[in-house]
Parts: C-alpha cells; structure tokens; sequence
C-alpha cells in the first residue's frame, strides 16, 4: 500500500459513511471515542478513558519492578542523529525509521515553499535534515547515556524507560501504530545477570497478564530485520533465543499480537557504545518492552470498551498498591 492510499483509506475510516459490515475492532474504538482518527494510518488521538488506562498500566509496570531499585529516566521521544548512527538501527530497520525535517532556508525560500503549497505539489524536499531522528525503541536513549558515565558498578545497572516511539508502519490494525508507548526495564552487565532478569520478567509479564484477565501465549520471535540479509539475522535471532514475546488476542480474524518482549542483545549494545563492566569487560544488555497501548487495546477488546463495567480483580490488578 502506498502512502496516498493510506491517507485515502485512513479518511474514509474517519469519515461519516459506515458499511453493513459488522463494525471492525478500530471502527468500535472509533465509534466509542477512545482512538480519535487524525487522518493517517496508526497515528490516533487519545480519550481521557484510553489515557486513564494506560496511566494505570505504566504504574502497574513500575510496581512490578519496584524491587530493582532502578534508575528512572525519561527522554523525549527522540535522540540525536549521532546516537542514532551510532545504534546501527538503518543497517537493520532502515523501512521504519523516522527522521525529523524542517525548513532552513531565506526569504526566497520560504516563497518557493508557499508555492509549492499554493500549486499543491510535493513541499517536502523544501525542507532540511535536523539532525533528529524519533526515538525507535524506548531503551535507545539509554546506552550512550550509561556509556558516558563510565564503568558500571558490579551489580551492573537497570534502568526503567517510557517514551513514545515511532515506527513508520502504516496499518489498518489498531495494534500497529506509527507513534506508540513503549515502557521498559533495561539491564546492563553481565550474561548471567541478563540471563536471569530476562527469565524474571518473562514469569512476572505472564502473571500479570493472568492477573488482568488476558489469554495469552509466550513464543520466541524476531524482528523485521530489512532485506535478504535481513532474513538470515532474523533465523539466527530465532534460533539463539535472543527475543520472546508475549502474545494477546487483539484484532479480529489475526493471529495473537506481541504485547511485551524479553530481548537479550549479547553485547551489541555494550559494543556499539563502549560500555564496560567492573573488571573492563564488554557489558551485555537486555529489556523487557511493555507496548503500553497494545495492553490497553487488549483490555478494552476482552473486556469490553467501559473499564467502569470490567471485572474487579482487574480493576484491583490496575489500581493496587
Ligand atoms: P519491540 O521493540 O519490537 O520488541 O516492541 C516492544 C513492544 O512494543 C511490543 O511487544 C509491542 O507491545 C509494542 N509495539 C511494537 N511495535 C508497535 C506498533 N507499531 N504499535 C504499537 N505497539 C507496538
Ligand atoms: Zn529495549
């Protein structure tokens, strides 16, 4: 699908004429106001019930981690164009990046863009790279930060991350956004030490998951590593478990949709950026990945779109202490 297309059927999704199909899960979430359709594919507006959700979710993953002491940091959804070479993110996913562009130029300039408008041709190689690319993966900002402090303590370093990320991949399938929350613990250390973090979170996703009522299932997976070569990363993710995912339910007529993932990246990470251990090893690292609006949308599609009217042991499992 080009991206006209896209932008015709994501307007005719948010347009008045309905069909006498039964409404779609995205049409439901439309209808009932919790997704505000913006005119593009997997960019939506949120309700203050969606968001309520959410925020719900973000403090049940911080309780869930409260034991690691972690570092909590925040970045805006972006990093600079160096971190971003740096992480070697175009080698792999270059189809999803997204990269920040404004104008640059003089009087002059500005005139032929305001042409360009007023005639209603492309004004977008009127503008210049910034020097920003949106964030990909919430943990991204993280590595070049903890490289710059030096080496990591024994005990290695977790850190817990939330940040919009972006990944242009255009859908009709609520689940797949362009802009999305990702909420994430990091660890930084040893193998052993990302070995068994990851087999802790991969326990504490699936009791959770339980806890809120959701079916699911835990699977190794990989990425949509880019092209031929790509192909041949992917089979070696796989075959090395280096990703798992937990997978919900959500869209109708598809397959389950990978709501967390548990990822060991050996010591790519610890490579790209230099990050050391205690005895000046190459650290390792890993994250476990909550999709902050894939659970929301799981919730609303098991248990109904009012979370007034959803059982109380997920409401307690949302809102405990
Ligand atoms: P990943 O970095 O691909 O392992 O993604 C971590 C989590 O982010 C996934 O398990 C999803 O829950 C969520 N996620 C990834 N891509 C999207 C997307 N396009 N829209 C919404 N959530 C996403
Ligand atoms: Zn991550």
């Amino acid at each position: 699908m080009d991206a006209q297309t896209v932008t015709a059927d994501a307007h005719a999704l948010g347009g008045a004429g309905g069909s006498a199909a039964a409404p779609t899960f995205l049409e439901q979430l439309i209808e009932a106001g919790l997704l505000i359709p913006s005119g593009v594919l997997g960019l939506y507006g949120r309700s203050e019930t969606f968001e309520a959700i959410a925020e719900s979710l973000n403090r049940m993953v911080k309780r869930l981690g409260e034991d690691h002491h972690a570092e909590t940091l925040r970045f805006p959804p972006a990093i600079g164009q160096h971190d971003f070479e740096t992480s070697e993110y175009l080698k792999s996913f270059p189809q999803l990046a997204g990269t920040i562009h404004s104008f640059c130029g003089d009087d002059r300039g500005h005139r032929r863009l305001l042409a360009r408008l007023e005639d209603k041709e492309d004004w977008t190689d009127q503008q210049q790279p910034t020097g920003v690319v949106l964030t990909p993966a919430a943990c991204y900002p993280v590595y070049p930060v903890i490289a710059r402090r030096g080496p990591l303590p024994p005990e290695g370093k977790i850190i817990n991350v939330m940040s919009y990320c972006y990944r242009h991949e255009p859908s009709l399938e609520p689940t797949r956004m362009q802009l999305f929350r990702q909420h994430e613990f990091v660890c930084i250390g040893s193998p052993e030490q990302i070995i068994a973090f990851r087999e802790m979170w991969m326990g504490r996703g699936q009791a959770a998951v339980q806890a809120l009522g959701l079916p699911m299932e835990l699977d190794v997976a990989n990425d949509p590593f880019f092209g031929r070569g790509g192909k041949i990363v992917a089979d070696s993710q796989r075959e090395l478990k280096l990703k798992f995912e937990l997978l919900i339910p959500v869209n109708d007529g598809l397959g389950p949709t990978a709501c967390m993932s548990f990822n060991y990246h050996m010591d790519h990470f610890g490579a790209l950026w230099d990050i050391r251990t205690a005895d000046g090893g190459t650290a390792h690292t890993g994250c476990v990945g909550f999709g902050i609006e894939r659970l929301t949308l799981a919730l609303l599609k098991h248990h109904g779109l009012d979370p007034a009217r959803w059982p109380q042991s997920v409401r307690d499992t949302l809102g405990g202490q």
